[in-house]
């Protein structure tokens, strides 16, 4: 079989480091039951030590040729291939309890992240290698200029843990840019308080639109002087400056629910 040609538009840098390869496994700590499925498998630097793992695998691969490759190496009875787009692909029918793994495309990691996040509740843990940058806005607090959209919504559905970084040379072709680990464990369904995550998403984008605008600017629309005066915020802020749970009680608010008696102010 001829080498295969990597293609920038499926985002295809192939891990070549064992020692990287390893740590990830490591990392994931794969239980032959486990439920797991990786997205973008490739040549299979992942899938074949987690197969030596598991009793089975599902992975979702878009490349037709990477797809040959990968039923002529594997039996169907050990890997189940989903072909098509992440991005389309309906996660729900694999789980509960399902594990998420891969080296993501990089070129569609934050759209990825967004479908992913839907499927949180039948999920058990997601482990994935993704931009530095990216991986940096993911888990960032409130206050510096990492800290936007991404971080809050999906800090608000997940735990979210940088596990180590990973240099350019570890993959083929090299990235220009470093990577790193991300470790992403949906939060109980107890811990969620926004009842409307419509509601939600629409003021994390609408702050954040006009990230360095106050507040009672960027949410006119939205919030009056005596709204922002009950949820106890200082409309003079700036999206940045908002902890999630700020977020949650300004959606909430929005949504016509009003905080119990006696909840912080601050979460
Ligand atoms: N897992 C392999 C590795 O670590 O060497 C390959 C990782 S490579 C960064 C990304 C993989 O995702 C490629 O196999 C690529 O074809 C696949 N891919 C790209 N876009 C995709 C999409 N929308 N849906 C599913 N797979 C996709």
């Amino acid at each position: 079989m001829k080498p295969h040609v990597a293609r920038k538009r499926f985002g295809q840098n192939f891990l070549v480091s064992p020692g990287v390869v390893a740590k990830i496994v490591e990392a994931i700590h794969p239980r032959t039951d486990d439920i797991v499925v990786e997205i973008g498998p490739g040549l299979g630097a992942l899938t074949e030590p987690l197969l030596a793992r598991l009793d089975h695998l599902h992975v979702v691969e878009i490349d037709r040729d990477l797809i040959a490759r990968l039923r002529e190496r594997f039996p169907p009875a050990r890997l189940a291939i989903h072909e098509g787009d992440a991005l389309q692909f309906d996660f729900s029918g694999l789980g509960p309890g399902l594990r998420v793994v891969g080296n993501l495309p990089y070129n569609i990691s934050t759209p990825l992240l967004f479908h992913l996040a839907a499927f949180a509740d039948r999920v058990r843990d997601m482990h994935f290698m993704l931009q530095r940058e990216v991986v940096e806005r993911m888990v960032a607090a409130p206050g510096g200029s990492e800290y936007g959209r991404l971080s809050v919504m999906l800090q608000y559905r997940f735990e979210m843990e940088r596990l180590f970084l990973v240099p350019p040379g570890a993959f083929n072709p090299a990235p220009k840019v470093e990577s790193a680990v991300v470790r992403m464990t949906p939060r109980s369904q107890a811990a969620l308080t926004a009842v409307d995550e419509d509601k939600l998403g629409e003021v994390v984008k609408a702050a954040f639109s006009q990230r360095r605008k106050m507040l009672r600017n960027t949410l006119r629309e939205r919030l009056r002087e005596e709204d922002w005066a009950e949820l106890g915020i200082d409309p003079t802020r700036r999206a940045e400056e908002l902890a999630v749970g700020d977020y949650l009680r300004i959606a909430n608010r929005l949504a016509g629910l009003r905080p119990p008696p006696g909840s912080p102010k601050e979460a």
